[in-house]
C-alpha cells in the first residue's frame, strides 16, 4: 500500500476518496478517527490519510492532482438568472435567493 494523500480536513479526505473510488481505485482511509483526542502524537501523524495499492499509486496521484487543480481554479463568476446576483465560480447555489447554478 502507498499513501497518496493526507490532509487535516476530513471533508476533503472524503471528497478525494470519492474521486478515487469513482475512478475504480479501491482506497483505504487511515487515521480516520484519531483527529480529536490524539494529544501525544505529532499533529501531522494524526491527519486522515488515503492509501491505495502500489499498482494504483500513479493513477491515484494523477487523479488527485487533477482534482486539486480544479479546486484551485473554480472558473469564472456567474450571474444568478433569477435575482442577477454575481457569484464566485466556486459556488453552485445563489446565496441570495437559493437558485441552483444553471447547468449543474
Ligand atoms: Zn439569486
Amino acid at each position: 500500500m502507498k499513501r497518496v494523500f493526507s490532509v487535516e480536513n476530513r471533508m476533503l479526505v472524503e471528497r478525494y476518496r470519492q474521486v478515487l473510488e469513482d475512478a475504480g481505485i479501491p482506497c483505504q482511509l487511515r487515521n480516520e478517527f484519531l483527529g480529536g483526542g490524539a494529544g501525544e502524537l505529532p499533529v501531522n501523524e494524526v491527519w486522515p490519510e488515503i492509501w491505495v495499492a502500489d499498482e494504483d499509486e500513479d493513477r491515484a496521484r494523477a487523479l488527485l492532482a487533477a482534482q486539486q487543480a480544479r479546486e484551485a481554479d473554480p472558473g469564472p463568476d456567474w450571474t444568478c438568472p433569477r435575482c442577477k446576483e454575481t457569484l464566485g465560480g466556486q459556488f453552485d447555489v445563489c446565496w441570495n435567493c437559493g437558485m441552483l447554478r444553471p447547468g449543474e
